[in-house]
């Protein structure tokens, strides 16, 4: 069903787009000091991307102690992992003692094989069941959505040392520099986890939050209402000054996560009207068009095609 779901809206985007999101092999990163120690790991694009409402690659980080590095997201493919390693040898020169991966999607897990041996993985544990039974299903539509020859073929599985367990946090001791790693509650596919450092009160808040405005969050395994609860639950955590690495996108300040946790709290008053006047799936897709959040380039696609059908389903079930 999930498979089915990610399917559809894939072959969604790319027939809207006429080609894969971002090439895996054009991709640059680059690496941003947010603190002492505290890194985020960007694509070249994303600023250019966020702005225009585009989707960028996947944004990743690196946090430092004395005892070594914590990576947050080891990317798509080998390449990609390989430049993130060499950020963090020019900008730590330090050992990655922990990786962390804030969901199975392959963009954020693939590079855990390419990891050295002795650096702990760390992920959800709903994220650890997904990945042990589906990573060749995960593989075969990361291949026909992102295209061939982009390193995916040859990911083998690479299984996490460290799991958090359903709305837990885990606590690490870098050496002078703590990292909680939280499961606020479902936010997008169940096995979320959100990284925060407390001294620079930076957060990397994964897929949950894609990017700035005009980006929107994407419901693939549906629970909208989960979502509202699990956002306003991280919006609530951050102090005022917090700022948010999100899943594909650079920093932003923890009143921007307000844009995404209204449009949530939006789609969910209009589709539930719309459910209590008797409308019908497509009645509703029709009925809840809100135009105040176009701007996202593939709006047509995350709104009407995913989010209000997966609201519509969510709301009838209560
Ligand atoms: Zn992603």
């Amino acid at each position: 069903m999930l498979k089915l779901t990610i399917a559809l809206m894939f072959s969604s985007l790319i027939s809207y787009a006429g080609e894969p999101v971002w090439d895996a092999n054009k991709v640059q990163l680059q690496g941003e000091k947010l603190a002492e120690g505290v890194f985020a790991l960007y694509p070249t694009h994303s600023e250019e991307l966020n702005a225009k409402g585009g989707a960028a690659a996947t944004t990743g980080g690196l946090i430092v102690g004395t005892k070594g590095v914590l990576m947050i997201e080891t990317m798509i493919n080998e390449r990609l992992h390989r430049q993130a390693q060499a950020l963090n040898k020019k900008l730590t020169g330090k050992e990655i003692i922990f990786a962390v991966n804030t969901s199975a999607h392959g963009d954020h897990s693939f590079g855990n094989m390419y990891l050295p041996k002795s650096t702990r993985i760390i992920q959800h544990v709903n994220t650890h069941n997904y990945l042990a039974t589906h990573l060749e299903d995960d593989k075969a539509f990361m291949l026909k959505y992102f295209g061939t020859g982009r390193g995916i073929e040859g990911i083998k599985p690479r299984v996490a040392d460290i799991l958090v367990t359903p709305m837990s946090r885990l606590s690490l001791d870098l050496g002078g520099k703590t990292v909680e790693i939280i499961d606020f509650g479902f936010a997008q596919t169940g096995g979320d986890l959100f990284v925060w450092q407390p001294d620079s009160k930076v957060m990397w808040a994964g897929n949950p939050i894609i990017a700035s405005r005009p980006s929107l969050p994407w419901l693939l395994d549906g629970h909208l209402v989960a979502t509202l609860e699990t956002l306003t639950r991280v919006y609530e955590f951050l102090p005022a000054d917090a700022r948010v690495i999100p899943g594909h996108g650079k920093a932003i300040g923890r009143e921007e996560l307000k844009w995404h946790i209204d449009y949530l709290a939006a789609v969910k008053m209009n589709v539930q009207k719309a459910i209590d006047k008797g409308l019908s799936l497509e009645e509703t897709v029709k009925s809840v068009a809100m135009p105040e959040y176009k701007g996202y380039v593939i709006f047509d696609w995350v709104h009407s095609g995913l989010n209000v059908p997966a609201a519509y389903k969510d709301l009838m079930k209560k």
